[in-house]
């Protein structure tokens, strides 16, 4: 692991104790004031009212920050928040999945597939997904099975795939659907980029 990813790591461990320490000490506030609120009657309900405001502003303010997460590519294009993990050693919950589908991606990538899939869907272009996210021990299984690249096979040697970083999927397409893919494709990030292989396409996208 360099020490750009721990330090990258241990910034976004430091954000997410800070985003729960805002919303424990929110939710003690809003204990308080209810509180406040039933033991004196008689007391200003300004203040009280004022301070739950702030609680709930205060509460907003910590969850927006969460769901506006920033994402960032390194110069090899590995998502800056995945390369500590190692390539196929991604935690589970640190992907995210394809719509309703048990496949996952990095999150942008799962997200952009996601409205890929259902623009061509609109266009009547069906794009299916046979494979995401590949862990190490299923790379070295593929490798087994299809002959490494190199040799004239299918598969990228074990710990090097795209598929091990959350950035590549391999799309079950007709005629139709691959000629959709090499006309749209780009504009959602996704490039074919592996000779001998129409269905792999890779996330490579311009910004994120
Ligand atoms: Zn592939």
């Amino acid at each position: 692991m360099g020490i750009e990813a721990v330090n990258s790591r241990i910034a976004d461990i430091q954000s997410r104790i800070i985003a729960l320490q805002t919303q424990q000490v929110a939710a003690t506030k809003a204990k308080t004031a209810a509180t406040s609120a039933t033991s004196a009657p008689g007391g200003s309900f300004a203040t009280v009212l004022a301070d739950a405001m702030d609680t709930q502003s205060s509460a907003g303010t910590a969850k927006s920050s969460s769901l506006n997460k920033s994402y960032s590519l390194n110069s090899k294009g590995i998502p800056t928040e995945l390369v500590g993990y190692g390539n196929g050693k991604i935690p589970a919950n640190a992907l995210e999945k394809v719509g309703t589908t048990n496949h996952k991606l990095w999150a942008p990538a799962a997200e952009s597939l996601t409205r890929m899939i259902s623009d061509a869907k609109a266009q009547g272009v069906t794009i299916g997904i046979t494979d995401s996210y590949r862990s190490y021990t299923e790379q070295v299984d593929v490798a087994r099975r299809k002959g490494l690249y190199s040799q004239g096979g299918l598969a990228a040697k074990p710990g090097t795939s795209e598929h091990g970083w959350g950035m590549a999927t391999d799309l079950d397409l007709n005629n139709k659907a691959q000629a959709w893919m090499r006309a749209n494709g780009e504009k959602y990030g996704f490039v074919e980029n592996t000779p001998r292989e129409p269905w792999h396409w890779a996330y490579k996208p311009k910004s994120v």
